[in-house]
Parts: C-alpha cells; sequence; structure tokens
C-alpha cells in the first residue's frame, strides 16, 4: 500500500527565534535567551532557549514572570523580518529535495518526498541531509518527523526535541499514539480534551475503540475528525499551492467627519470586521493574525497587529483584537479620520490542522455567524446586522475602500455603509 509509505517529512526548528539570535551573537551561546516582544514592557514571551526552559519559561508566558523564573536570562527584542528571512532560507534547502514544500508557520513545513527518491533517496535519507544542511548553512537545529501522513509526521517531530529524528509507521499508531493522553493529540485543545475526559476518556487509544457514531452523537461532525486524530488517519495533502491563498483581506473606511468618539470608533470597527469575517468565510479560509490601520486627522498613520494562537474566521474574534489593538494604540483625544481591519496570516479552512481550531472555538458564536451569513446570502448584506452596529436616530455615512492584496481575487470594492 502506498499510501502507507513514509512520504511525509515535517520539519520544526528548535526554539527558533533564540536560535537565530545566539547564532547571530555568539555571546549569547548556552545561555538562557528570552525573545520577546519589549523586554521591559508587559508583553509575553516568544521564544525561550532550552537553557530558559530549563528554567520552566516558556513561550507565551508573560515577561515578568520568565524574569521571577530565570532572572539570569538575556532578554532579546525579537526581530521579526529578520526571523521571516530565516525562515525563507529554510524554505529554500527544502525545495532543494522536493517541490512538495508547504510553510505551516514561521519555524515548520511539510515535504512531501514522493518520487523523489531516486534523485535523493528515501524520507529518512532526504531528513538526514536536511538537518546537516540546516545545520551547516545556518547553525540551528531542527526536529523532524516522518510518517506516511501530515498529522502523523507533525506529531512524530514533537516527540524527540530538540534535534531528533522521529519516524511513526501505520503500524506504530498503536504503540506510540494510543497510550498519549487526549490533550497530546494534535488538534485537540483544551475544550475538547476536557469533553472527552468528562466522558472517561482519557487516552487516544480510548478514543480509536470508540464506535465512531457515539463521537459523532456527542461532538457532532467534528467527532469523526477526532476519531480520525487518534487512528492516525489524515488524507490532507502536502499543499505546496498555499500561497495561491490571498496574502489578506482588509476593509477601511474614511470616516465623513474626524472623530474622537469611541462609540463611533467601535461601530465602525464592528462593521469592518464583519464584512472582513464575512469574506473569509466567502472564501472558505481562516487567518492568525488582525491588523488595525489608523490614521489621524493630520495623516499620520499606524498599523498594528495581533496573531491569535488559533485560527479564525469569526467576526466576534476579529473585532475583539481590533478593539485591542484600537485601545492599546490610540493617543486620545486625537481625532481619526480612517479606520481599517485586515487580516493576514490566511488558510484554507479545509486543512485538517485549522478544523478542530474551528470546532474549539465558542460554538454558539459559530452558530449565530452561520446564522447571519444564511440570511445575507438570501436577502442580501445589509439583511441583518449586530444590534450594537445601529444607534436610533443616528446616521453615520462612510465611505470605505476594499482591497485583497491576494492573487485569487481581484480587486474587491466595497463601500462600507453604515
Ligand atoms: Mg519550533
Amino acid at each position: 500500500m502506498s499510501k502507507d509509505k513514509l512520504t511525509v517529512i515535517h520539519i520544526d526548528m528548535d526554539a527558533f527565534f533564540a536560535a537565530i539570535e545566539q547564532q547571530a551573537n555568539p555571546e549569547l551561546r548556552d545561555k538562557p535567551v528570552i525573545v520577546c516582544g519589549d523586554p521591559d514592557g508587559r508583553g509575553v514571551v516568544a521564544t525561550a532557549s532550552y537553557e530558559a526552559r530549563a528554567f520552566g519559561v516558556h513561550s507565551a508566558m508573560p515577561v515578568r514572570e520568565a524574569k521571577r523564573r530565570c532572572p539570569q536570562a538575556i532578554f532579546v527584542r525579537g526581530r521579526h523580518s529578520y526571523y521571516s528571512k530565516i525562515s525563507n532560507l529554510l524554505l529554500e534547502v527544502y525545495r532543494k529535495y522536493t517541490p512538495e514544500v508547504e510553510p505551516f508557520s514561521i519555524d515548520e513545513a511539510f515535504l512531501d518526498v514522493k518520487g523523489c527518491e531516486r534523485l535523493h533517496g528515501g524520507a529518512c535519507e532526504i531528513a538526514g541531509k536536511i538537518k546537516v544542511e540546516v545545520r551547516e548553512a545556518l547553525g540551528l537545529t531542527c526536529s523532524v518527523g516522518i510518517a506516511p501522513n501530515k498529522l502523523l509526521a507533525k506529531m512524530a517531530s514533537d516527540m524527540n526535541k530538540p534535534d531528533g529524528l522521529t519516524i511513526i509507521r501505520a503500524e506504530d499508531v498503536e504503540s506510540t499514539i494510543w497510550p498519549l493522553p487526549v490533550r497530546k493529540l494534535y488538534g485537540v485543545g483544551k475544550k475538547t480534551s476536557q469533553a472527552l475526559e468528562s466522558l472517561g476518556i482519557k487516552t487516544a487509544g480510548a478514543i480509536a475503540r470508540m464506535p465512531v457514531e457515539l463521537l459523532i452523537a456527542k461532538f457532532g461532525e467534528s467527532g469523526r475528525l477526532i476519531h480520525n486524530l487518534a487512528c492516525g488517519i489524515d488524507n490532507s495533502r502536502v499543499d505546496s499551492g498555499i500561497w495561491d491563498i490571498p496574502k489578506s483581506i482588509g476593509h477601511e473606511t474614511t470616516l465623513t467627519e474626524d472623530s474622537s468618539d469611541e462609540d463611533v470608533m467601535l461601530r465602525h470597527i464592528l462593521s469592518l470586521s464583519q464584512q472582513v469575517g464575512r469574506r473569509l468565510r466567502q472564501q472558505e479560509l481562516v487567518a492568525r493574525t488582525v491588523t488595525l490601520k489608523l490614521r489621524y486627522s493630520d495623516f499620520t498613520t499606524l498599523t498594528r497587529a495581533n496573531t491569535f494562537s488559533f485560527f479564525t474566521c469569526l467576526d466576534q474574534d476579529i473585532y475583539e483584537a481590533s478593539k485591542k489593538l484600537l485601545f492599546s494604540n490610540w493617543i486620545r483625544p486625537r481625532k481619526i479620520r480612517l479606520v481599517g481591519v485586515t487580516v493576514t496570516s490566511l488558510s484554507s479552512k479545509d486543512d485538517f490542522t485549522r478544523q478542530l481550531a474551528l470546532f474549539e472555538q465558542d460554538e454558539k458564536r459559530r452558530h449565530v455567524t452561520a446564522a447571519m451569513d444564511r440570511v445575507r446570502d438570501r436577502f442580501g448584506e445589509n439583511a441583518i446586522t449586530r444590534a450594537s452596529l445601529i444607534k436610533p436616530g443616528e446616521k453615520i455615512k462612510t465611505k470605505g475602500t476594499a482591497h485583497d492584496k491576494g492573487r485569487r481575487e481581484g480587486h474587491g470594492k466595497g463601500s462600507v455603509g453604515i
């Protein structure tokens, strides 16, 4: 069965940002290094080196807490564009071995090496060569998983970090995956694992041995996905065409009158978030980064972004992120003349890795959003809106532009009207 052949490689860089900094500055090597937004601020840890992890520091931990746990750590302000450059160099290395490379995040990628044997050897040989090349060219280590599919490759790369190389064959699922607690299954988040545990389902094996109908009865269609995860089944393909997905979807509005009114701003942001969310769902995409653009009345412009730990296509998530960005960046009482909401880090909703992330979201929100979409499909875009968008007796007229920087869609036009 060719399906069971080891053809998929998942590569995950070890402590990526911290390792890059250690490589760039020899004084940081072998020392606890913590990369974060603002070393003196209230942000969170982006990446901790393995030396810092030994003190219990991990990513997403508040910087203040990291300082408490590891006062001797060297805090470094992250340089995202530099990390992106290194990330692109890594992709170039991978593409020497196979054209089928799917960037998964800034420090992870899937490779399909089917048909590359004659030129480069089997998956294990290719993975070994890549590890050597990455180390020699960039001074970085990575952990590699090799498996018949993306799901298992992804789980394998996580099993021996750092600098690991782990193989999971189809016949290894029972011995390697089934003993894992449910929360260790890739894609199963806190909500799902709690729900499973409350049913007495504690391991992946317990899920796999359950009749799938029972899981469907409990979790809907996601039940089947959970069952597949536990069985190591994944039919999604390595998608090297990922860059065909638009790079961003955004809308912006020029206010008819410059404003410093909080309510006015919030209503614009909500409306923009709804339009952006709607287009994400129409194109069956999900996004991970929300960017807010503000232009003051003197034309100074700022853009600030926030990246979720999950993918979303829900208006509410986009709105809440934009709102947070507004309040943390708006220098009041300065008047604003233009506001924009854009989502980036887009991905196809179909990918198995995103599906459960959607499931993890508040179910009520999903249902409300789906219901609103159905009404709009039938009666038009302005048929329904959230109550807080409408203030009795008030009329705000706005001109708006909408644009797609992506390749798949042409120049979108959309006037924003409330
Ligand atoms: Mg990593």
